[in-house]
């Protein structure tokens, strides 16, 4: 497994790799690799026949009162994993590298970064784009596999390649979760286990909507009105918001059509976890 940490170096191996004729795959990152992002992995490899991952804590994406500094990392443990599932290349630049003193543009998707995590986190998808624009821009893959955990950013940055005509395909990959129904994500270690118990509310939320669609209820605030309810009942937390809407744009329902998405951002404790699934009539 090759490491590389500057653009430069990047730009040349990906050039070299697609002249020989390769199939090259992204998978971004922000790295403390769970399960979760080894699936993403897995997938990429099933399309392509070189793998790059990319670790990078972006700044730009967290807002000023964020955990930003506080991040997990583990990077020993992050390569250790990547190199156990087959990653050719990891790219791994610094800070300076990714924004070097005098850079000054960024990439801004319009409509489907208002609602959601756009609305909690202002700024946070212009930095999600700006990144994966960039990484895109050193790593030129064929490919790129994202999360269906993050919903709206699997959207944005759809949107993004639609937009700016990017050659590059697509793919998003179920949400890989914890025997208790918990999604995994690298901010569930800042759960203590009172929290961790609480947490399961997002999960069991998603399958109360989709129950509650089954039973036949298609008003979408009975929906988040019981929702709001289950979530209230368990200890530290506190909704940020829980919203049912439509797949593509992200637009709010009032009344349930043939396929929906139920997106919640809730924090347990000082963690902001998010969840989400889309249902559908069965
Ligand atoms: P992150 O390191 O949190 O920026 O995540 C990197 C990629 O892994 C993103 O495309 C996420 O959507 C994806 N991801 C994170 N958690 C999960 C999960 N539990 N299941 C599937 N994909 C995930």
């Amino acid at each position: 497994m090759e490491i590389i940490e500057t653009v430069e170096q990047m730009h040349n191996e990906s050039e070299t790799l697609r002249r020989s004729g390769h199939t090259i795959s992204l998978v971004p990152t922000m790295g403390f690799l769970h399960e979760g992002h080894l699936e993403l992995m897995r997938v990429a490899k099933e399309h392509s026949d070189k793998l790059i991952m990319s670790l990078f804590v972006n700044p730009m994406q967290f807002g000023p009162n964020e955990d930003f500094e506080t991040y997990p990392r583990d990077t020993e443990g992050d390569l250790e994993k990547a190199r156990g599932v087959g990653v050719d290349i990891v790219f791994m630049p610094s800070l300076e590298e990714m924004y070097p003193e005098g850079c000054q543009t960024t990439v801004k998707v319009e409509k489907v970064t208002q609602r959601l995590c756009g609305f909690s986190r202002p700024g946070h998808f212009d930095g999600v784009t700006t990144v994966v624009a960039k990484l895109f821009n050193s790593t030129k893959p064929h490919l790129a596999v994202f999360g269906q955990k993050d919903y709206q950013q699997l959207a944005v940055i759809s949107r993004m390649v639609m937009d700016l005509d990017m050659d590059i395909r697509i793919i998003g990959v179920p949400t890989v979760r914890e025997a208790d129904g918990i999604a995994m994500s690298s901010r569930n270690n800042y759960l203590n286990p009172e929290e961790r118990e609480s947490a399961r509310c997002l999960k069991k939320s998603l399958d109360l909507a989709d129950k509650l669609l089954q039973d036949g209820t298609t008003d979408a605030s009975v929906i988040t009105g019981a929702v709001e309810s289950l979530i209230r009942n368990h200890a530290f937390t506190d909704i940020d918001y829980i919203s049912l809407c439509d797949p593509l744009t992200l637009e709010a329902l009032e009344t349930l059509g043939e396929e929906n998405l139920l997106a919640l951002a809730v924090r347990v404790g000082k963690t902001r976890l998010i969840d989400n699934c889309l249902i559908r009539k069965r």
